[in-house]
């Protein structure tokens, strides 16, 4: 099943990432965990991708077994920065193979590395190139990244917006936003988006914190902006873990209320591999997910 149909319907739902194991001596319980998130049936399931195409095997292994055992329709995360033409066409014809119909389109992070090469020398500089590629390689629903804090690279989020636009031109059916811990900030967001002609679905991105020392990794991966309410939550309970993981919990719960009651139907939560936080977020939402209230 496409992702932009599940988007346009409008029941409220909730979709979930995972990641890939780094090696292959963690893929068991990587998939595991995976399908313990899959039986609780969010609405789909992204499975990102390790820059440099090193886990790419396992992002497709895992995206295929979730679809296939569970039902669960799944988004493939692909980048291309650090690529080459012909590995990325590789990865579409095998996309193609295992039956994966939605692909996350990405640059990826530029590495020190690359960072040091001539740009002229990369075959892809940034993800507009893929979506167009992989809308002209087949019939996939491609989706594709947003920052409503702007992302790092850009000047000004005026030319950030631009090059949004430019993906979503390109075939982009729908964007996911970068973790934001302030709903403010989305909705503002929302606003200069669609102001500049922006029409797909927005789904927001939401990080359940449930342990202290996730709070610096969080911020270094996004630069998203904690607010000082988050900031307390952090600072009185992070050293008791149970009761983290519990705070951490109920303030992505309410992040994803607001959302909701302010007219977003579908919410991401980086779920990070952890079926518990999964599953305590969903029951927190029983009488709410899967209701139409605009009926
Ligand atoms: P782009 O859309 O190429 O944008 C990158 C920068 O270049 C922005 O500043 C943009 O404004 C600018 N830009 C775009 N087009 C142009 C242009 N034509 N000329 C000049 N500037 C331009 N990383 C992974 O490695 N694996 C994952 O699975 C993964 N999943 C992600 C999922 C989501 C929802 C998000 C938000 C990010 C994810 N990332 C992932 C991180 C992502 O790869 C990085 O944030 C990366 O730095 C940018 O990727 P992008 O696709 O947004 O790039």
């Amino acid at each position: 099943m496409k992702i932009i149909d599940i988007l346009d319907t409008k029941n409220m739902s909730l979709s979930f990432e995972v990641f890939p194991p780094k090696k292959e001596s963690t893929f068991e319980s990587v998939v595991a965990a995976t399908e313990e998130i899959a039986a609780c049936h969010p609405a789909f399931m992204s499975v990102t991708y390790g820059a440099g195409g090193g886990t790419s095997r396992y992002t497709m292994e895992i995206a295929k077994n979730i679809k296939d055992k569970y039902n669960v329709p799944t988004l493939a995360h692909l980048t291309c920065v650090s690529s080459s033409r012909d590995m990325v066409h590789q990865k579409i014809q095998e996309m193609k193979e295992m039956g994966i119909v939605n692909v996350m389109a990405l640059r990826g992070d530029l590495t020190p590395e690359l960072e040091k090469t001539d740009p002229s020398t990369w075959d892809y500089k940034h993800a507009t190139e893929l979506v167009r590629e992989l809308k002209e390689a087949g019939d996939f629903c491609v989706g594709a990244a947003c920052y409503p804090e702007v992302h790092p690279d850009s000047v000004n989020q005026k030319d950030d917006l631009t090059h949004i636009k430019e993906k979503v031109e390109a075939g982009a059916d729908f964007l996911t936003t970068q973790m934001v811990f302030d709903n403010n900030l989305f909705f503002n967001f929302m606003y200069k988006i669609r102001e500049i002609g922006v029409t797909v679905p927005i789904i927001p991105g939401i990080m359940p914190i449930t342990n202290a020392n996730q709070v610096e990794r969080a911020i270094k991966l996004s630069g998203s902006f904690m607010p000082q309410r988050f900031k307390s939550l952090v600072d009185y309970f992070g050293n008791d873990p149970d009761a983290m993981k519990q705070a951490g919990i109920a303030y992505a719960t309410d992040q994803i209320i607001d959302l909701y009651a302010n007219g977003i139907t579908n919410v991401h939560v980086y779920s990070m591999n952890k079926p518990d936080v999964a599953k305590a977020i969903m029951d927190n939402l029983s009488n709410i997910l899967g209701k139409d209230f605009n009926r």
